[in-house]
């Protein structure tokens, strides 16, 4: 099914019939499975006949949410997880060990940071955090024991776009694997593999949900790859659950045409807000003020659904035009049909400190929105209300 779009895989694969069910879609609440006799067990769990054993690390609903997703990026293999932060867990976990080192973006999820930096740190794998835009800082901070590059494109919530195909080859050069963790813009959008990235991760309970709804993860790759990433899993168990895989699956479904509206409407509003005189500067990868404008047009094929912008005013603007919108919801989560608004140096990002948010360029001012399906004019007035 490879030759087909995104958007018709996005329907049409990891679907399969079987005796139980014309298109393969039931889901499979079960946490085991009975084998036909004792040689088909042992061969089973040998791996010497595929199949169904055990719900930590089989079952057809998360194999159908697995395949399906991995056709969309274009991977060989997909591993489905209980949540982001358990497929990045699992994706170090299973590729590396103690004593080797990651190079990562400054600008990647808070939870990623702390995890890279806490956790991992203490079982001897150091991380050095660098510029998203500047791929020298890469080459620069590369040591003889590094393995794994880590990025987000775009990022949150400047929405700085990293150059996946440089970052690959520089990785490539120096013997690591470049991972992406491609939630913001998802395969519709960006399919990282493509520029020649290793590993693909995803949060899958933002847009591949796409109504709040669960949570879920996933980590895509070659085959060879993946057998690491597996092999935790299916040892450590960060499972993600058959109910979650079924809703997950059914998101996907129409991914496509959510995309193309939180897009849509994510460039009507910051292209309203460049314009509103209280605004001080305007962050979309889809404005051509953008400073990555051209590479963001190249590498994906919208701008995204996620807008940040600087009031001139600071902090008290910024609260005082949240505490004015009537319709968008005040969370921090994003992907979802409802708008959300954010604002990053109080919640999301308060735990880095006053200069550390300084010199990532996150001001007092600034405001995250994450484009739901509202109407736009709907948007726009409920913004104009605080501004
Ligand atoms: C939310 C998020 C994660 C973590 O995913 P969970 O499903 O909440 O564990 C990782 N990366 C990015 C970019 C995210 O937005």
């Amino acid at each position: 099914m490879t030759t087909l779009h995104p958007e018709t895989l996005a329907i049409r694969s990891g679907i399969h019939r079987t005796p139980f069910n014309e298109h393969g879609e039931a889901m499979y609440l079960t946490s085991s499975f009975v084998f036909d006799s004792a040689a088909q067990a042992a061969a089973r769990f040998s791996g010497a006949e595929p199949g169904m054993i055990y719900a930590r690390f089989t079952n057809p609903s998360v194999n159908a949410f697995e395949e399906r997703l991995a056709e969309m990026e274009g991977a060989e293999r997909g591993v489905a997880f209980a949540s982001g932060m358990a497929a990045i867990m699992a994706t170090v976990m299973g590729l590396m060990r103690a004593g080797e080192h990651i190079v990562a973006s400054r600008s990647i999820f808070g939870s990623t940071v702390q995890l890279f930096t806490n956790i991992l740190g203490k079982f001897g794998i150091e991380t050095t955090f660098v510029s998203p835009t500047d791929p020298e800082e890469w080459r620069a901070a590369v040591r003889p024991n590094t393995r794994l590059f880590f990025v987000e494109s775009p990022s949150n919530p400047l929405t700085e776009v990293s150059d996946i195909a440089a970052l690959a080859q520089i990785a490539h050069q120096h013997g690591a694997w470049l991972a992406v963790d491609n939630c913001f813009c998802t395969p519709i959008l960006q399919r990282p593999l493509d520029l020649g990235a290793d590993i693909i991760i995803h949060s899958a309970t933002k847009y591949i949900d796409g109504q709040g709804r669960v949570l879920g993860g996933a980590v895509l790759g070659t085959n060879a790859l993946m057998e690491g990433v597996y092999t935790f899993l299916r040892t450590a168990g960060p499972t993600l659950s058959a109910f979650n895989a079924w809703v997950l699956f059914k998101g996907l479904e129409t991914l496509a045409v959510r995309m193309q509206a939180h897009s849509a409407g994510a460039l009507a509003l910051a292209t309203w807000l460049e314009a509103q005189p209280q605004v001080a500067r305007v962050f979309y990868p889809g404005l051509p003020s953008h400073p990555q404008h051209a590479l963001a047009m190249r590498q994906q094929t919208t701008g995204g659904g996620i807008v940040a912008f600087e009031l001139k005013g600071g902090k008290d603007a910024a609260w005082r035009l949240i505490d004015a919108t009537e319709i968008m919801s005040i969370t921090a989560n994003l992907g979802d049909t409802k708008t959300t608004i954010t604002h990053p140096a109080s919640t999301t990002h308060s735990r880095m400190t006053a200069e550390q948010r300084a010199a990532a360029g996150i001001s007092d001012g600034l405001i995250r929105i994450a484009v739901g399906l509202e109407h736009i004019d709907d948007l726009k007035a409920d913004l104009a209300r605080g501004l």
